[in-house]
Formats: structure tokens, sequence, C-alpha cells
């Protein structure tokens, strides 16, 4: 993937700071800062706030991070222009990002939603400062991940390079995330989604949509060689049925596969539809009768 060779360009500033012990939110949020300027380079920029696909994607990822237990980082959901990768990811301090193209794979709502929540628990849970952290603790982690991602024998630029190229592959490429934090993303998203009358089976179709495309060869190699989609949608499954997720749908309105946010916002626009031709057909009359209208 050309990303990675690019991503590992960048400037080693971003992490010259990397703690060793525990990340604050302020680190995390400014190593966030020059991930995301990178990133969203690379991918071709992000669509303006007023875009109505970008305020779609903005309108599901606020309620997820209303429900997040991290209040000290302020998230934000922006949609990348680029037609070619299904990507989504969660940059450090909250930086979340889907790609136009996997945003419009998405039936509805709530496999749209399922996405949001899921790189917004990630978030939510410091996976990624986690794994920043277990990296500054054991650089062979670090060569470890950079090997996964980038592939043996790319690593001859130098040790640096390799910390910085996973690091950063790392947040763009989900297979950089261990399995436990996968499902704990998965199982996180999917409460936080019936709880918001959303119907968390969303999260398996949308899945199951990656894996066949995965196995159809559309897909990058890093979600192709994604290991365990399937046995993710099992677990995903069974954990519905224990915690009985669709019950907590229904006492929240749901399960719902479109947000109430957008119906309640069609039913606004209808109203001002109605108002706004009820002012119209007064200045026409107004206009036939040759008064002024007020
Ligand atoms: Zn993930």
């Amino acid at each position: 993937m050309k990303l990675i060779s690019v991503l590992a360009a960048l400037s080693t500033t971003v992490l010259a700071s990397l703690p060793v012990r525990a990340m604050t939110d302020a680190q995390e949020i400014e190593m966030g800062a020059g991930v995301a300027q990178k990133v969203e380079d690379r991918f071709g920029g992000v669509l303006p706030d007023g875009d109505p696909l970008a305020r779609r994607v903005q309108r599901l990822g606020a309620p997820f991070a209303r429900l997040s237990s991290r209040r000290g980082i302020g998230y934000s959901y922006k949609v990348l222009k680029n037609d070619r990768v299904l990507n989504a990811f969660a940059a450090p301090g909250g930086r979340i990002y889907i790609t136009r193209r996997l945003v419009n794979m998405a039936a509805n709502d709530a496999e749209l939603a399922a996405i949001l929540g899921h790189e917004t628990a990630h978030t939510d849970r410091r996976h990624i400062a986690a794994t920043f952290e277990k990296f500054g603790r054991d650089q062979r982690a670090g060569t470890a991940l950079g090997d996964k991602l980038l592939g043996k024998g790319k690593q001859g630029i130098g040790r640096s390079f390799i910390s910085l190229g996973a690091l950063i592959a790392f947040v763009v490429a989900s297979p950089g995330y261990s399995r436990r934090h996968e499902s704990e993303a998965d199982a996180l998203s999917a409460r936080w989604m019936s709880r918001l009358g959303l119907d968390p089976r969303a999260e398996i179709s949308i899945l199951g949509k990656a894996d066949r495309k995965a196995a159809a060869g559309e897909i990058e190699r890093y979600w192709a060689s994604h290991p365990a989609i399937r046995e993710r949608n099992a677990t995903l499954a069974r954990l519905i049925a224990q915690e009985n997720l669709l019950a907590v749908a229904r006492e929240n309105g749901g399960p719902r596969l479109w947000w109430s946010g957008r119906q309640a916002s069609a039913k606004k626009r209808a109203r001002r539809t109605r108002r706004h031709r009820r002012v119209v057909r007064k200045r026409r009359i107004a206009q036939v009768m040759g008064q002024k209208y007020a």
C-alpha cells in the first residue's frame, strides 16, 4: 500500500516525545493533530463540514461521542474524499475518519453508525494510547508490528523509521490492533448501538460485506488479511443474544436501521417546506392582486 511508504516519510517530530509510561490526554491530542494532517492530505482531504455526507457522518458519530466515558478529548468525525479505499480509523485524540467509499457501502444509518461506534470505542478504551505506551516500553513489539504491516525486509531505513512508519500505519490499518482490542471495540459498539435504539445486528452485516469484498479481492490487503471477520461476527451474534441487546434497542425505540435524529430533521424539513410553500403562495396571490406583500 503506497500510503504506508508516504506515511513513513512523515516527520519524526510527531513521535519525538513518545512517552514511555502513561500517555496523557493532552499528549494524545497533540499527537493526533500531527497525524491527522498527514493522513488527510494522503487520502485526498476531507469533505467540508457543510457537505451533506459530512453532516450525516457527524450526526451519526456524535451520539457515540456523548456515550464515551472519556470526557477529556473532543471527538470529531470526518469523511475522507476517497472513493478508492474502503477504510475507517481512529487517529489519536478522538479524530475518527471514514472514506467516502465506505460511507457509500453502508446500506443504512445503522451500518454506518456501527463503523463509527467501533472506531469511537477504540478511542474510548484507549487502545491507541495503550499500543503507543506498549511500544514505548518494548521496541521489539514495535518492530514486530512493523514487520507485520510493512513486510519483512523493508526496515532498512532504520529503527526510527519502523517505529514511526509502523505506528502511523497502525492508525490507518486496523490489523494493528490486537484481537482483544477488536473484540472490545465490537462489543462496546454493539452495546452503544442498542442504547441508541439502533439495530446492533447492522454491525454484523457491514462486517460481512467487508468480508465478502475481501474474498472477492476488492479490498486492500490490510482488510483482506484481517484475520477473523467471520469469527468476530459469530462473537457479536452471541453477545447480542446473551446481553439481550435487541430488547435494549426496543426499550430505546428500536431496533432501527435509520437514526431517529434523521427522521426528526426530515420532519422539520417537511415543516419548513410547507411553511415556505405557504409564503410563496401568498406572495403570488399578492402579486396577482397588485398588492405589496408584507
Ligand atoms: Zn477496529
